[in-house]
């Protein structure tokens, strides 16, 4: 069969050169839409989806639609079709795209990465899973590449217990982001990895909502750890009697969390956990959820004042014998507050309210720090020195809620910085390929979001900098003397509003509270409510409590809080959330602009979780907010094909006496001659070195109708 066109941005390789995307239900490639509007866009997900097409491309990005069921199109058969190259009779599949960056990895030793996104419960981590399996598959199948093949892939089911719960939109949401670099040796096999990890939900270790969950692994280790085990850890098996659990049942259909908790343990061992290591990470656990029984009631003091004090005194036990603590110690921690000032030490009881708040603050930090540190012990097992690299990138999606907060202002901004990264690399990408084929770039005008960037992270007075800045200053702080740090700010800033700026503009609108701001966002505008921001960004854990941490017996523990250490406290504020966040982006994004990038849009098409519902509504919003449209028109702009000369001769010579039925040039010559005899707008065409391009796709669409009327 002949090679056919291509298709804008698809790189010279397996996926440049695919009739499948002209020939499948709809358009296989959106690039190929015409006409180009949402609308049409969005029928033509919806079309394929109900075909069971969930696969769809834009050039080289991959589109894909959650089909909430097991498709047939995941086997070894299939995996073998990819990599052996057939791509012509092909469909667009999340293979091709893991195909392509692995086989440019391998054969041109490029360091590539893949950037999944989209909202929650659209697919991303089933998409990482596929693309780490795919590549898993196809590299050797050597004794030592087995080992550390087990060991990259066991790490799922560790991270996706300590770091993923049930929500109301996924039964198995991540509540972190999740970056890994799976290294390579020169020839393309793997040879370890390193995992980053962003932002833990670990509010959700002490509250969730109704008929969500806390992480999967306290019902795992209730349901699944032996009678022995959980007495030695101190635990009830029914989860009712921990008090950070709840009291809806916990059982999700289709999981089985005592069958997952066996596979969990397995997995640290395959990894290379110690069985001791294993037992201190549990024990870990369980402190956190003993911490959640803890009932503290007010004790009335002489001052007339209610102090804070430990009602079950069996549970504070329980807690300092699993850690090797002195009972006293952690109760005066949770119960008073000691400052120092000059040479003296005021004690002062807390009250039964911030008993509670340094409980869960202790709680979370535990927890938190635990999830920090798994991450760093499965990256010594699997960490090698690096030589070829492939990144594959597991984050939340952008978030408009009813009520939006720090997370989803943090989560946004991430998603802002993704989309900066995504337009400048695919402007880059074209504009390298026109710099090597010789051909003249014209400039593309797209949306440039980088004042929204500069907006919020800008460190000479972006949004973080005077949350900062709010949150470290003496006096008396609050989402109001916040709220008018922007306002002062921001107050004639395009992408910013609140009730204090429209004002000033004369706008009146209701919907906006007196307590939010909102920004203007690539994607849309988010209304963020600034109640909660400076303590969400503050995180804070009461000194005593670190430091009764760090005189814990128990190693591992201890080892979490080493600025518990009085010798090493400072009196500077440890970084806020905002400001590791930023760094942590910034890092990211360094990275990834280093690499080859790969795009996997997930797209979620309907709320139920279930087979074969397409709500236009819901699909819609995450179109416009995937910037599904723009990414189509970058990829469009300047030449929307190229095709290597001789392939496209081969596929169009029938066309022209002069190619048919022998040419004796060069293909460059003869595409040349051809095409001038088709009377082709010269206009529309551009010869590069060794590609032709093609500007609109009515031209492609005009050769392709021609071929078709004479083969
Ligand atoms: P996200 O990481 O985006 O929140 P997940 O990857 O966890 O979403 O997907 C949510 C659920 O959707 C999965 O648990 C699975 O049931 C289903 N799902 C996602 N992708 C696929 C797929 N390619 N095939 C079948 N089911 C899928
Ligand atoms: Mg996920």
């Amino acid at each position: 069969m002949l090679p056919p066109p291509t298709c804008a941005g698809a790189r010279a390789g397996a996926m440049e050169a695919n009739p499948s995307v002209l020939a499948t239900v709809g358009v296989g490639d959106l690039v190929l839409l015409d006409p180009l509007s949402e609308e049409s866009l969005l029928s033509n997900l919806r079309e394929r989806f109900l075909h069971k097409e969930i696969y769809t491309y834009i050039g080289n990005v991959v589109i894909s639609v959650n089909p909430y069921r097991q498709l047939p199109i995941y086997s070894a058969e299939m995996v073998e079709q990819y990599c052996n190259g057939n791509f012509y009779a092909m469909k667009p599949h999340i293979y091709a795209i893991a195909e392509d960056a692995y086989s440019s990895l391998r054969d041109r030793n490029r360091d590539q990465c893949i950037l999944i996104t989209g909202e929650s419960g659209a697919g991303k981590t089933e998409a990482s899973k596929l693309v780490m399996s795919y590549v898993a598959a196809v590299c050797s199948k050597g004794a030592d590449v087995t080992k550390v093949k087990e060991q990259l892939l066991q790490s799922n089911p560790v991270l996706e217990a300590f770091g993923n719960a049930k929500t109301i939109r996924n039964n198995n949401s991540s509540r972190f982001g999740k970056y890994m670099d799976v290294e390579f040796d020169f020839k393309g096999e793997p040879l370890g990895g390193l995992i980053s990890n962003y932002l833990l939900e670990k509010s959700r270790v002490v509250w969730h909502v109704k008929n969500e969950r806390n992480f999967h692994i306290f019902y795992q280790l209730l349901a699944g750890a032996s009678d022995p085990l959980l007495k030695r850890l101190k635990l009830q098996r029914d989860c009712r009697h921990h008090g950070y659990l709840g009291d809806e049942n916990p059982r999700l259909p289709g999981m089985d969390d005592a069958t997952n908790f066996q596979a969990v343990q397995d997995a640290m061992r395959i990894i290379g956990f110690s069985e001791a290591e294993v037992m201190q990470l549990l024990e870990v656990t369980a402190v956190v959820l003993k911490l959640g029984d803890l009932q503290l009631s007010g004790q009335f003091q002489a001052s007339g004042m209610d102090a804070c004090g430990i009602q079950n005194i069996q549970v504070l036990r329980d807690i300092c014998e699993l850690i090797g603590l002195q009972e006293s110690i952690l109760e005066q921690a949770l119960c008073s507050r000691t400052v120092e000032a000059k040479q003296e030490k005021v004690v002062t009881a807390l009250s039964v309210a911030q008993g509670y708040f340094g409980r869960d603050a202790l709680a979370k930090n535990i927890y938190s720090r635990l999830f920090d540190w798994l991450v760093t012990r499965i990256n010594e097992s699997i960490q090698v020195r690096r030589r070829k690299v492939m990144g594959v990138l597991d984050i939340y999606g952008f978030e408009i809620f009813q009520d939006n907060s720090f997370e989803q202002f943090i989560i946004n901004y991430c998603n802002e910085k993704l989309q900066q990264i995504f337009i400048l690399m695919t402007l880059k990408e074209e504009q390298e390929e026109y710099f090597r084929e010789g051909i003249k770039w014209t400039p593309v005008t797209f949306f440039d979001n980088s004042i929204i960037c500069d907006l919020i992270e800008s460190g000479k007075g972006g949004i973080l900098v005077l949350l900062d800045e709010e949150c470290l200053r003496p006096g008396t702080v609050s989402a109001a003397t916040f709220l008018a740090k922007l306002d002062q700010a921001f107050g004639s800033h395009e992408h910013y509003e609140s009730r204090k700026s429209q004002s000033d503009r004369h706008i009146t609108d209701t919907s906006l509270p007196s307590t939010c701001f909102r920004v203007h966002h690539y994607a849309g505008k988010v209304t963020y409510n600034a109640t909660g921001f400076i303590e969400k960004n503050t995180d804070r854990l009461y000194r005593g409590l670190a430091q009764a941490m760090w005189q814990a017996k128990h190693t591992l523990l201890r080892s979490l809080f080493p600025d518990g250490d009085p010798k090493k406290a400072s009196l500077k504020m440890p970084p806020t959330a905002g400001f590791q966040f930023k760094a942590s982006i910034n890092t990211l994004m360094k990275n990834l602009y280093s690499k080859n990038p790969n795009y996997i849009r997930c797209i979620k098409p309907n709320e139920n979780q279930a087979p074969g519902q397409f709500t236009d509504e819901l699909v819609r919003s995450q179109v416009r907010y995937l910037g599904l449209l723009e990414n189509v028109r970058v990829r469009r702009a300047g030449y929307a094909y190229r095709q290597p000369y001789q392939p496209c001769l081969e596929r169009y010579r029938l066309l022209s006496t002069h190619t048919w039925p022998r040419w004796t040039g060069t293909a460059r010559d003869g595409v040349q001659a051809l095409l001038s005899d088709l009377d082709i707008p010269p206009e529309e065409l551009a010869y590069g070195h060794t590609k032709v391009f093609i500007r609109t796709p009515q031209t492609l669409f005009n050769l392709e109708e021609r071929r078709r009327r004479r083969v």
